[in-house]
């Protein structure tokens, strides 16, 4: 069936409403109570508690879609953003949980039930493969997955086994764990990156995870030990925007209807040249005579729905911990706007599009989106203000010295792509070289002091991602690299 986005949503959480689970709004980007988590990335977060038995509700059983962020931390896909046709930074997580209600069968029976069923998502069985756990020295074969898979009707041909990365999920060192099972879309020959005719397992772009259900069974002890739960839990992740390619008949998330209207935004915004080409093609044409203005338009509207909930969620730019990682998507947005052609503020004008499009489901953005839309015109003015700064500074001269461009970026905070650009604009080689020098020796003078220096965060998985110092005007290094 085609479904909007919107109506996914709601039919998702209504199949779940008449299973017997309470409708649960998302919780905030920003975790409640746990540094060790630098956004919230997952349903169960909010859930967590639950799951360690710390905590009780009124209910057993819960469906919910989440707001996540996966831009730093375990799972980061910034770097993905713009260049896979399946990932964001922000997404929503549909996902159902069970607290020591269900398990296995039910879990397998009602996702089957939802993708398959002509009352629901009514998706093509031939078109759908499922994964199980396949076992390793601690844990068994997930023999009773499969078993489940196969009462649903799932044929034992479209069954694969994937090891611990793929099919063993655990929340952290410690805590909750267990063997999950995966469910994957055939988008067609079409979507293959080789156009060639591979089976599962040997096409990433073809065949598309869609959702994952973990099966929480086991407490991991700090040595390792699994000791079963008392309650076995079902936690659940199926990305919302995935499902809407698919059943819009989509090869791309960006091609479905949550993510049209913000294309649209985008080029209007930029005054991209092409615009009147992509008001009448899809993204994906574009891309096939214009790669790069197709990414840098995915970047901008991706990047506008990740700075738009995080600051409504009460993150603000900084150069730091959770603030630093809002500044860099924003910063990318922005200069991805740059190279389309448009130097004046416009993302502050994406958030409101992204109001538009999401305000119904999330009502929080109706009352924060002018109060964001300042924000992120503030952040634009003073980006542009330290381009301008190192513009000025920066000529023949400093393009062709490595160390003299480096100065530049560590000064002025002038983005290391933005000279390159310049360059090859110029007919000038740029020095790289000799940048990577200046830049490795820093580095090493910037590890000398660090070495004595206290470190400020609580949790060490929390001082990982947020190893960042202010340097100069608006430079800053995380980890010893260059960010922006
Ligand atoms: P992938 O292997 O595609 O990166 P994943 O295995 O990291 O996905 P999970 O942690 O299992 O993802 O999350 C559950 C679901 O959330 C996935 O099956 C997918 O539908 C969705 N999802 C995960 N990451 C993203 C993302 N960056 N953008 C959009 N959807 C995502
Ligand atoms: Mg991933
Ligand atoms: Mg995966
Ligand atoms: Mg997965």
């Amino acid at each position: 069936r085609n479904l909007s986005g919107n109506q996914i949503r709601e039919e998702f959480l209504r199949f779940f409403e008449e299973k017997g689970h309470r409708r649960v709004h998302s919780s905030s980007l920003v975790p409640a109570n746990d540094p060790t988590l630098l956004f919230t990335n997952a349903g169960m977060n909010q859930f967590k508690d639950v799951f360690l038995g710390a905590e009780t509700r009124d209910y057993s059983r819960a469906a919910s879609s989440q707001k996540c962020v996966r831009a730093g931390g375990k799972h980061n896909d910034l770097e993905n953003v713009g260049f896979t046709r399946r990932h964001h930074t922000f997404f929503e997580m549909l996902g159902n949980f069970s607290f020591g209600d269900y398990f296995k069968r039910d879990a397998i029976k009602y996702a089957w039930e939802l993708l398959t069923s002509e009352d629901w998502f009514g998706i093509d069985k031939s078109k759908l493969y499922v994964t199980i756990f396949e076992g390793d020295a601690a844990v068994p074969r997930d023999n009773e997955a499969e078993q489940f898979w196969l009462e649903a009707g799932v044929p034992k041909d479209r069954i694969y086994e994937l090891g611990a990365k793929d099919n063993f999920w655990a929340m952290g060192d410690t805590g909750p764990c267990g063997p999950c099972s995966e469910i994957y879309y055939d988008l067609g020959l079409a979507a293959s990156e080789t156009g060639e005719d591979k089976p599962f397992g040997e096409d990433d772009q073809r065949y598309m995870e869609i959702w994952n259900l973990v099966f929480m069974q086991f407490d991991r002890s700090s040595d390792g030990v699994l000791t079963p739960l008392p309650k076995p839990s079902i936690d659940t992740g199926m990305g919302l925007e995935r499902v809407a390619c698919v059943l819009q008949g989509k090869l791309s998330n960006y091609e479905s209807d949550l993510f049209t209207p913000l294309l649209a935004a985008a080029v209007k915004l930029t005054n991209f040249a092409q615009s009147s080409e992509l008001r009448e093609a899809s993204i994906e044409q574009l891309a096939v005579s214009d790669e790069k203005g197709a990414a840098s338009l995915r970047i901008i509207a991706d990047h506008a729905r990740a700075s738009t909930f995080l600051i409504s969620d009460g993150v603000l730019p900084a150069n730091e911990g959770r603030g630093y990682v809002l500044r860099k998507i924003l910063r990318r947005g922005i200069r991805h706007g740059r190279l389309l052609g448009q130097e004046k503020p416009f993302m502050h004008e994406m958030v409101l599009a992204v109001r538009d499009e999401m305000g119904e489901a999330y009502p929080e953005l109706k009352d924060s989106a002018e109060r964001v839309a300042k924000v992120v015109l503030a952040e634009e003015q003073q980006f542009a203000r330290t381009l301008e700064l190192g513009l000025r500074q920066m000529n023949e001269e400093t393009l062709r010295s490595g160390s003299q461009a480096f100065h530049l970026y560590e000064t002025f905070g002038m983005p290391l792509d933005f000279m390159v650009d310049a360059a090859r604009d110029a007919g000038i080689e740029f020095d790289m070289a000799g940048f990577e020098a200046a830049k490795e020796e820093e580095q090493q003078r910037a590890r000398a002091s660090w070495k004595g220096g206290s470190q400020k965060s609580a949790s060490p998985v929390y001082r990982e991602l947020a190893k960042t110092e202010f340097e100069g005007y608006t430079s800053l290094r995380v980890d010893g690299a260059k960010v922006i």
